[in-house]
């Protein structure tokens, strides 16, 4: 995505005002890095279409709506979904909305707070209930967690050992995955967390 947004800043189209002007090619051609590019050209288009539309192509018009209002009109456009729209409500407008993303969800389950079926809302009112509503916390919190997603609760291996979570690991937790190189057999005499985070 850093590729893509050098590309638009060298072509000066980082303003709503040039990328409403520029041709869906050119904007194609500079997001290609990013990938899924023709999907995200589409989806750039209609935002500014809608900020302009709506908000008199101001940015600060856009943010000063009310954030139930503004996520439902967001909710509405080509190509984006929950994530999308909090992420833009919580990191671009400093609104106080919850970020759900895959990280968070697989750090929820792995701790038994979530459900694997749970909705993208009900995941997001579990963090608006429990936390003060206040984006800079939120932006925080959802660093953090993307942080502790990438470094040890990855995919495909919990490297439980040494995340900053671990205190937090219910005792009753499934097993993970741990990376194959650096499984080691269990003693019987060995704690089901040590099963689970040898890492
Ligand atoms: S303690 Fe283990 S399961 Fe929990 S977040 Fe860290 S790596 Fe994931």
């Amino acid at each position: 995505m850093e590729r893509a947004i050098a590309n638009l800043r060298r072509a000066r189209l980082l303003s709503p005002a040039a990328m409403l002007r520029a041709s869906s090619p050119k904007l194609s051609a500079l997001l290609r890095p990013s990938g899924y590019f023709r999907q995200k050209t589409k989806t750039l288009k209609s935002f500014v279409r809608f900020l302009y539309r709506e908000h008199c192509g101001s940015l600060s018009k856009l943010f000063a709506t009310p954030t139930s209002v503004l996520r439902d009109q967001l909710l509405s456009l080509r190509g984006i979904g929950p994530e999308t729209a909090d992420s833009i409500l919580l990191y671009a407008g400093k609104h106080p909305v919850f970020v759900i993303d895959a990280y968070t969800r697989r750090i929820l389950e792995r701790h038994g707070l979530a459900q694997p079926k749970a909705s993208y809302e009900e995941l997001r009112q579990l963090f608006h209930s429990a936390l003060p509503l206040d984006h800079r916390l939120f932006n925080e919190f959802h660093a953090l967690i993307v942080h502790t997603g990438k470094h040890f609760c990855r995919k495909q291996t919990a490297i439980c050992s040494t995340c900053p979570l671990r205190q937090f690991l219910p005792s009753d937790a499934p097993l993970f995955p741990t990376a194959p190189e650096k499984r080691s057999a269990p003693s019987p005499a060995a704690g089901r967390q040590s099963l689970v985070l040898s890492s």
